[in-house]
């Protein structure tokens, strides 16, 4: 007879899943944290633990868990059309009228979308989308992409290369030879002593341009940047970073892509990161908050430029052949139209700026603990982080440690974080409340005690 705990979900979780992100010998040993059910900014696992959810579950549930709204959204689009493509010219409402308010919701006169499942499949659609263009408009050599060391913009094999952390591409033969990196805006981590906020943007772009001069400018198709990095440690860009980026860009025919993946539909206290940074992207990518992750959704905004290069490529091979089988899908875009309604209806756009205030103000307070190297943020998208030596800036060693500690001691105190390194990261639901955010932060302080422990 079959022993119960062998049968118990944790033990078939070990025996038959390969999770994402995630060491897989040690969870053999240690199993998962099964996640039952959510509420509002609360998940609760299968023992009925409370846990509060500051990280979105991946940056990404802005209305919160168990929206009824979007259940049945999704109810009454199964019942009436659940699946059609978008393939040879058929089409479907959700996604012609998703694909329309986005356009009308895009900076820089953004024209056209096209929709993708995951931020990863859409960042490699940018990046084919660029090459198809700058092939139909005669500049075949122009097909580099320059991205910037710890940002991140997915994990298949273009996006992954795009993106700039060694664990996507340790082991994975990763980048591929035409993405290239430049440096990570970080001024507490990559600034010379000294250096004024202006004076590392004035380098970074000269970094930028040196690249784009080394590569051949008649090489280099695009930038991409998130305007606020996430997985790569919650960074803020320096004052005056993107204005002079996107200067440099300009100056070579390159184009500017903004990865909205996480910034997009208020994260940072402005609709779009773009708005709050004064960036004029040519390509806009944006996924997570558009369904609350309650689907899986991307979609790339383009310029009108780009459109009419594509489709005159398209007319001349005879098909824009490229596409996913749920490329648009009416579920997931029934799903976003109700999103979008109920993310303007309860202004939460406008709520993240406010209360992000409170978030951005109660984790500054802990600026002057020993263990805090820098408090960082904007709107509702925080970090701290935690540090061997104040002074010296020293990383613990092994660099990870705290923060793999911190994360798990997260959990006894009923709070869900993101360890990146040791740098704790918070992203909480856009309907949190000034209260809920105080929980967050004295369970952080909580933690954050344990840890004074653990490190002494
Ligand atoms: N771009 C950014 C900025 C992201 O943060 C992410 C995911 O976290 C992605 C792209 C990739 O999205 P996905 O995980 O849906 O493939």
């Amino acid at each position: 007879m079959m022993n119960v705990a062998l049968n118990s979900l944790h033990a078939r979780d070990i025996t038959y899943q390969l999770h994402p992100y995630t060491n897989a010998r040690r969870h053999e040993e240690v199993g998962p944290i099964i996640i039952d059910r959510g509420e509002g900014v609360y998940v609760y696992d299968d023992s009925g633990k409370q846990y509060i959810e500051a990280m979105a579950g991946l940056w990404s549930v802005a209305v919160g868990f168990g929206e009824k709204r979007l259940v049945d959204a999704a109810a009454r689009q199964m019942a009436k059309l659940p699946y059609y493509h978008t393939f040879s010219g058929k089409a479907h409402e959700p996604s012609i009228l998703l694909a329309e308010r986005l356009v009308k919701m895009a900076p820089n006169g953004l024209s056209r979308v096209f929709f993708t499942n995951s931020g990863s499949e859409a960042n490699d659609t940018v990046v084919k989308m660029v090459w198809y263009y700058n092939n139909a408009i005669g500049k075949p050599e122009k097909k580099k992409f320059i991205s910037r060391i710890s940002g991140y913009h997915g994990i298949t094999i273009a996006s992954g290369s795009l993106t700039g952390l060694p664990i996507n591409q340790r082991g994975f033969d990763l980048p591929l030879p035409m993405m290239k990196h430049v440096g990570c805006p970080h001024h507490y981590r990559w600034s010379e002593p000294g250096e004024t906020e202006e004076a590392f943007a004035d380098r970074l772009a000269a970094e930028l341009e040196a690249k784009i001069l080394e590569e051949g400018p008649e090489t280099v198709a695009a930038f991409i940047g998130e305007p606020v990095m996430g997985a790569g440690g919650v960074l803020v860009p320096p004052a005056t970073y993107w204005e002079k980026v996107q200067e440099v860009c300009r100056r070579y025919d390159v184009l500017v892509v903004a990865d909205e993946v996480i910034n997009g539909f208020g994260r940072t206290g402005t609709k779009f990161a773009c708005e709050r940074f004064n960036i004029k992207p040519d390509i806009l990518v944006i996924s997570k908050q558009l369904t609350s992750s309650y689907q899986p959704l991307a979609a790339i905004l383009f310029s009108d430029k780009i459109y009419q290069g594509i489709a005159d490529q398209s007319a001349e091979i005879g098909s824009f052949g490229h596409g996913f089988t749920t490329s648009g899908h009416p579920v997931a875009t029934a799903v976003a139209m109700e999103n979008l309604d109920i993310i303007e209806e309860r202004g939460l756009m406008e709520n993240a700026a406010i209360v992000g205030e409170v978030l951005q103000a109660e984790l500054r307070r802990f600026a002057d603990h020993p263990l805090v190297g820098e408090v960082r943020g904007v709107g509702l998208i925080a970090a701290v982080e935690l540090v061997a030596d104040k002074a010296t800036k020293a990383k613990f060693d092994p660099f990870g440690k705290v923060g793999a500690k911190f994360f798990q001691q997260g959990h006894e105190h009923g709070l869900i974080i993101r360890a990146i390194g040791d740098t704790i990261a918070f992203c909480p639901p856009l309907i949190i409340t000034e209260e809920q955010i105080r929980e967050v932060v004295s369970r952080f302080a909580r933690t954050l005690k344990d840890i004074e422990d653990f490190v002494a």
